[in-house]
C-alpha cells in the first residue's frame, strides 16, 4: 500500500505536468464564444482536480468574451471536467460504487481500495449526475422511437425474444407521495412503484422440453413513470435487442392491467402469458377463502382445481367450476367472483399445455429475480427514502451497468 501510494503520488506530479498548460500563441489567442462574437485570451489561471492518482494542480489558458463577459476555459471542455472537481476517471468509480452501495459505504471502499478521500455527498452528486445523463440519453433516443427514427438493427433471426415486465414499491420521500392513496385505505403512501422490464432471448431446450434462457441474454430497464412513458421504454429496449428479427414473441407478467395495456400496444403479435405461478396463488386464495385454517380441505381443493383444470389450461372449466361455487357469505362470494373475473379474462393467457408444447417460459421469474436484484438491493434497503429524480437516476445507472452499457456511455461521452 506505501508503494502505491508512493506510486500515486509519483503520478499525481506527471499528471500534472502532463496537463499544465502554456499561453496561446499569437494566432490562437482568439476563439469563438457561444454568443457570436470573440472571447479573447486573458491569462493562465490555475486548476485543482481530484483524479485516480490523487489531487493534481496545474494552469491553463482563460479567455473572456468582452461583449457577453462570459469567460471560458477549453482545456476544461477538452478534458471533460467543465464545472467538475473530480475526472472522468474518478467519476467513474464513483458512479459505479455508488450505484452498488448506500453513498456512505461507497465512499469508505473508494478511500479503502483507491485511496482516495471524497465525501458521501460527492459519491451521491455524481451517481446521480451520471445516471441523470444516462437517463436523458435515453429520452432522446425514446423521441426518436416515438417518430419512427430509429435504425433497423440487421442480424441472424432470433428464434424466441421474451418480454417481461413487473411493478416494486420502493420508499420515498414525502413531498414524492403527496396526494397518493396508500395501500391501506385512510393512510397515505410511502412508496412509490418502479415499473420494471426485461428483455432476455431462448434458442434452445433441454431434453425434457423446457426452455432454457440465452446466457448473458438479459437486459433491463425501469423507472418510476406512468404505465405509457414504461411502455414506450420498453418497446425501445426490445426494438434494440432484435424485436423486428425475432420469429416467436411472448410477453409475461402478473394479472396487472397495466401490462396487458402495454402488451398489446406495444407489442402486438407476441404471445401474451399470464405468469402460472401468480396464477396458482390467485386459486390458493379461493381455496384458503373457502376452507378457512383447514388444510386438508384447502389441498384437496387446489389438487383438483389446479392440477386438473389450470395446469391443464382448462380455463373456462374452471371459471364455471368458481362460478357454481356457493358460498358462505356474501363477502366470499364477492372475492370469488373477482377470482373468476380474473381467469375469465385471463383465459387466453393462460393455455400453459399449449405454451409448453411451443417449449415456452411459463413464469415471470426473471423480471421477479430483476426486482430484487436490480431494484431491491440497491433501492429497498432500511432507512433509504428517494426523490424520484434520484431514485431515476439510480435505476438508470444500474441497468446500464447491468445490461453490460457502462464502457460505452463512457466511449460515447469522450466522443462528444
Ligand atoms: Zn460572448
Amino acid at each position: 500500500m506505501a508503494m502505491r501510494a508512493a506510486m500515486h503520488h509519483a503520478g499525481a506530479t506527471a499528471l500534472s505536468q502532463l496537463l499544465q498548460g502554456n499561453p496561446p500563441g499569437a494566432e490562437e489567442r482568439e476563439i469563438s464564444c457561444p454568443c457570436g462574437q470573440k472571447a479573447r485570451y486573458r491569462e493562465m489561471r490555475s486548476r485543482h482536480l481530484l483524479t485516480v492518482v490523487g489531487e493534481i494542480g496545474f494552469l491553463r489558458p482563460w479567455y473572456l468574451c468582452s461583449q457577453c463577459h462570459n469567460g471560458q476555459f477549453p482545456a476544461d471542455a477538452a478534458l471533460d471536467i467543465e464545472k467538475l472537481e473530480l475526472s472522468p476517471g474518478v467519476r467513474r468509480m464513483l458512479a459505479l460504487i455508488g450505484s452498488e452501495a448506500p453513498f456512505d459505504h461507497g465512499r469508505r471502499q473508494i478511500q479503502l481500495l483507491a485511496g482516495l478521500e471524497v465525501t458521501a455527498k460527492a459519491v451521491e452528486r455524481t451517481a446521480e449526475a451520471i445516471g441523470g445523463h444516462i437517463a436523458q440519453g435515453e429520452r432522446r433516443e425514446l423521441q426518436r422511437a416515438v417518430q419512427l427514427e430509429l435504425p433497423v438493427i440487421v442480424g441472424e433471426p432470433i428464434p424466441i425474444l421474451y418480454i417481461q415486465m413487473d411493478g416494486t414499491g420502493i420508499p420515498v420521500v414525502k413531498k414524492e407521495t403527496v396526494g397518493r392513496q396508500g395501500k391501506t385505505e385512510g393512510r397515505p403512501a410511502h412508496t412509490r412503484e418502479v415499473k420494471l422490464g426485461c428483455v432476455f432471448t431462448q434458442t434452445t431446450w433441454d431434453k425434457e422440453g423446457y426452455p432454457i434462457r440465452a446466457p448473458d441474454s438479459t437486459t433491463y430497464t425501469g423507472a418510476i413513470e406512468n404505465a405509457d412513458a414504461f411502455g414506450k421504454r420498453l418497446y425501445l429496449e426490445a426494438w434494440n435487442r432484435g424485436w423486428n428479427r425475432a420469429v416467436k414473441k411472448a410477453v409475461i407478467g402478473d394479472g396487472a392491467e397495466w401490462i396487458w395495456n402495454n402488451a398489446d400496444l406495444h407489442f402486438p403479435g407476441a404471445i401474451q402469458i399470464v405468469d402460472l405461478y401468480h396464477a396458482r396463488q390467485h386459486l390458493w386464495d379461493v381455496a384458503r377463502r373457502l376452507h378457512p385454517n383447514d388444510d386438508m380441505n384447502q389441498k384437496a381443493w387446489i389438487t383438483v382445481h389446479q392440477k386438473r383444470l389450470l395446469d391443464k389450461g382448462k380455463i373456462e372449466k374452471l371459471v364455471l367450476a368458481l362460478r357454481s361455487i356457493n358460498p358462505a357469505t356474501p363477502e366470499v362470494a364477492d372475492q370469488i367472483r373477482i377470482e373468476a373475473d380474473y381467469f375469465e379474462k385471463n383465459a387466453e393467457r393462460m393455455r400453459y399445455p399449449k405454451f409448453r408444447r411451443q417449449h415456452l417460459f411459463v413464469g415471470s421469474g426473471v423480471i421477479e429475480a430483476g426486482c430484487k436484484t436490480v431494484i431491491g438491493a440497491r433501492l429497498k434497503q432500511s432507512g433509504m427514502f428517494w426523490t424520484l429524480r434520484g431514485a431515476n437516476a439510480i435505476i438508470a445507472l444500474r441497468c446500464c451497468y447491468l445490461n453490460n452499457r457502462f464502457e460505452d456511455y463512457w466511449d460515447a461521452r469522450r466522443a462528444a
